[in-house]
């Protein structure tokens, strides 16, 4: 499925994690994915993509247009979002076995039965099984917040992401084993069907721009703050876009704070180093403005 990989290579409408998911199942190192293209002037996108799915009799289901926006300003008082297009969700199935699997999962959840429906889903995609125990066992915030602090379960997923830039799940630890194999064979079958692609995503990249403190995420309910796990907006484009990052930090930044830092970019993440703070926060709104397509 050469073309298919080229595909994911090319397409303008295929973020880096949808890109690295289409390389691995046409490479036919992931037994089934989930993707998403967006739309705004690569009109033949999708009828192209769809094309070489029938080519290679790959069952798919395509989702219903939904919008998508984007950044198209920025200050220290708020971010401005404008409808930029539509993006299709696929599912991609290494054939019609594992598309009626998948819909066994989807009935599940559909009654409320998540730990069940995981399990399934977890070997649908081809995680690893300590991985999926893990997610499954993490499912309540409440539980998550008294048996760990912000800082180190933070530290732990960004650490994750780190190690393991080439996996699609969220691992067990950044040590799993099993994640560690599967990060080595995903690279590998990057580079083999992808290089373009992998030089790409591989490259480190650094900038100094400005950026502002959003809020940062508070889904659990941690006694002590310990940290702060903040989105933060470039002030500057980076690459063409205004980019969000999480970061986290020990030290507490009101909203709207601007800081001189230095942003490196590389992989599916982006490390962020401050220098200095330009000025202090006094609120940070994110503005939708809503027009139709
Ligand atoms: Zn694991």
């Amino acid at each position: 499925m050469k073309d298919l990989a080229r595909f994911a290579e090319t397409c303008t409408g295929l973020d880096h994690n949808s890109k690295l998911k289409l390389i691995l199942f046409a490479a036919e190192a992931k037994p089934n994915t989930y993707i998403h293209l967006k739309i705004t002037k690569n009109y033949h996108d999708k009828h192209a993509f769809e094309e070489l799915l029938r080519k290679h009799n790959i069952p798919f289901e395509c989702s219903r247009a939904k919008g998508f926006e984007e950044i198209t300003r920025v200050s220290a008082k708020a971010a401005h979002w404008r409808l930029a297009g539509t993006w299709y969700g696929y599912d991609l199935f290494r054939n019609k076995k594992a598309q009626v699997v998948f819909h066994q999962a989807v009935a599940l959840i559909r009654q409320g039965k998540h730990a069940q429906a995981d399990k399934i889903l977890g070997k649908h995609y081809g995680y690893p099984d300590c991985c999926v125990k893990k997610f499954i066992a993490t499912h309540d915030p409440k539980e998550v917040a008294k048996k760990t602090t912000a800082y180190n379960y933070f530290k732990e997923l960004h650490d994750s992401d780190k190690a393991f830039p080439f996996i699609t799940h969220t691992p067990c630890s950044s040590k799993c084993a099993a994640s560690k194999k599967l990060n080595d064979t995903y690279k590998k079958a990057v580079q083999a069907h992808a290089p373009r692609f992998f030089r790409e995503y591989a490259k480190k990249r650094t900038y100094h721009v400005q950026i502002v403190i959003d809020a940062d995420n508070d889904l659990i309910p941690f006694k002590k703050k310990d940290a702060y796990d903040y989105g933060v907006v470039t002030l500057d484009k980076i690459e063409g876009h205004y980019v969000m990052i999480s970061w986290l930090s020990q030290k507490k930044y009101a909203r709207g704070t601007v800081l001189d830092a230095t942003v490196t970019l590389q992989y599916d993440y982006g490390l962020i180093t401050p220098k200095k703070i330009v000025r202090k926060g006094t609120g940070f709104r994110h503005e939708r403005h809503l027009t139709k397509l």
